[in-house]
């Protein structure tokens, strides 16, 4: 019998909680033909991906999204599974067993390599790995970062270089209100980052930035962005592409980067400099046992095939002293075990959300995918709401024919058993409600607006104490 019903609802499991993850579950919810039941399983016990462990701290507003996600996981039809590895806790197998469909929502969950000589010296790191520390995810928590240094690279112009930027250069007071991790704002105090230079291989127009995130630099209570004239001069390939196409993202931006490199001779008075570099690329770092200094070329433009204007060497070269180093050139996909994967693309192949076998170019039956392992890692949180969506007409779409697993053991309480079996400690979404009133209450306590967990091990036991108090209370009013 084709599963939808009260009887034989839809079985859905979703690997992974972040936007993507949970827009694919409210446009499953939203759709009225089927009853489905969703599982979203999670490696760590907090759910919301990138919104908790990759959203800069001090863009708060971003991340009042969450809002919709509690009211989706607020469904009866909707169950969350933390501190549950996909691979590890739970199987490829295990899912085709329970489930009629499954969705990979594991996002793009490591970042690309420039390849330069040096690259892995000390002081040389992912700007992924920075972000992951500072918003105090479990993964990066003992990580260090030397920032006795004076000057720093950040290599690439994306927003992800933005909130990398601010970071190291705001005050104590700009961060100390958000939900920056303490450990990160204690070290960012101590902080010696005088000079940040920004390193984007192609032009102003090229800027992968967008223009809030421009402003918001020049709006910094003790960092002045400097741009030097001559960078901001359009050569004329850029001109004509900027005419023709109108890009308004690209037109704003320049138009800022212009005000900066304007701004009056003299007036950058503040402690810390933002030197916004454009049209060139590194070569190597340098250094002995540590990032000494990045060695870059001067690039020029030139149209490629497809039109877009690539950067090309000139063999001008300049070696900048800097004694940190963050790469910050985009994210890439990792391989699932069980799943197919693309490694050039760092996505798992898929023909618009539909997981397709590479050897035979046929759709896998009830697998599927959305977000950042389904079309790279691009866009905003937003993006994910349509890219959801076109993944989930399809799932209905084979739903409907009958294209669906055929789980051996599809009843609700068979996932939870197989997890209790295997002695797994998980997470229930009321669970994580407890731990993120924990930390909004001990943030608030401080004048911040969340004072964030970091290490899984205290995560668990802060709830178990919490539920062992209310467990006591319980007893002692009967
Ligand atoms: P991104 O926007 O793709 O930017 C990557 C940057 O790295 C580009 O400047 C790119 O230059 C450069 N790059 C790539 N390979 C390079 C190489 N080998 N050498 C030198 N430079 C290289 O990536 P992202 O900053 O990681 O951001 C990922 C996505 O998240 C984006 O869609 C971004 O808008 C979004 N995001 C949004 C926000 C926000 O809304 N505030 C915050 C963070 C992230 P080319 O352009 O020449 O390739």
């Amino acid at each position: 019998m084709t599963p939808g019903t009260e009887s034989n609802p839809l079985r859905v499991a979703i690997i992974g909680s972040g936007p993507s993850g949970f827009y694919a579950a409210e446009a499953l919810q939203k759709q009225k033909a089927l009853v489905v039941q969703i599982d979203m399983f999670e490696r760590l016990p907090t759910p919301f991906g990138l919104v908790r462990g990759g959203v800069a701290p001090d863009h708060h507003k971003i991340k009042s999204v969450t809002k919709v996600y509690d009211r989706i996981a607020a469904n009866p039809n909707f169950r969350f599974f933390g501190n549950v590895e996909f691979g590890k806790d739970i199987t490829h197998a295990d899912l085709v067993a329970h489930y009629h469909q499954i969705i990979y929502a594991t996002g793009a969950q490591t970042d690309k390599r420039m390849e330069i000589p040096g690259e892995d010296l000390p002081g040389s790191h992912a700007a992924t790995e920075f972000v992951g520390w500072y918003n105090a995810h479990p993964d990066y928590r003992d990580l260090t970062f030397d920032l006795s240094q004076e000057r720093v690279a950040v290599v690439g112009n994306g927003n992800v270089a933005m909130d990398v930027i601010r970071i190291l250069a705001k005050t104590q007071k700009e961060l100390y209100a958000t939900d920056i991790a303490d450990y990160a704002l204690e070290a960012l105090m101590r902080s010696k980052v005088k000079e940040i230079y920004v390193l984007g291989r192609r032009g102003p127009a090229q800027a992968a930035f967008t223009n809030p995130e421009i402003k918001e630099l020049g709006e910094l209570a003790d960092a002045d962005v400097i741009v030097r004239p001559e960078d901001v001069e359009l050569d004329p390939l850029s001109r004509e592409w900027l005419m023709q196409e109108r890009d308004r993202t690209a037109e704003g931006n320049v138009q800022t980067l212009t005000r900066y490199a304007h701004f009056k001779n003299g007036a950058h008075t503040k402690s810390r400099k933002i030197y916004m570099r454009f049209l060139v690329s590194p070569v190597e770092i340098i250094g002995k046992d540590r990032v000494e200094a990045i060695k870059i070329v001067k690039n020029q433009l030139v149209r490629a095939e497809d039109g877009s204007l690539r950067p090309r060497p000139t063999g001008e070269y300049e070696t900048i002293p800097v004694g940190l180093v963050f790469r910050s050139i985009g994210y890439q996909g990792v391989p699932l075990p069980g799943v197919v994967f693309d490694e050039r693309s760092g996505t798992i192949p898929n023909q618009q959300g539909r997981i397709v076998d590479p050897a035979t170019n046929q759709p896998v039956t009830g697998e599927y995918v959305v977000g950042w392992i389904k079309r790279g890692p691009t866009g905003v949180i937003g993006t994910n709401k349509p890219d959801a969506q076109e993944t989930v007409n399809m799932m209905l779409e084979d739903a409907a024919s009958g294209r669906v697993l055929n789980p051996t053991a599809p009843s609700r309480s068979q996932i939870e058993e197989l997890l209790l079996k295997r002695l797994l400690t998980y997470v229930t979404y009321e669970d994580w409600q407890i731990l993120d009133d924990i930390e909004q209450t001990y943030g608030q306590a401080l004048g911040r607006s969340r004072l964030k967990f970091s290490r899984v091990a205290e995560m668990l036991d802060a709830l178990a104490e919490r539920k062992q108090a209310a467990r006591v209370e319980r007893v002692a009013g009967d």
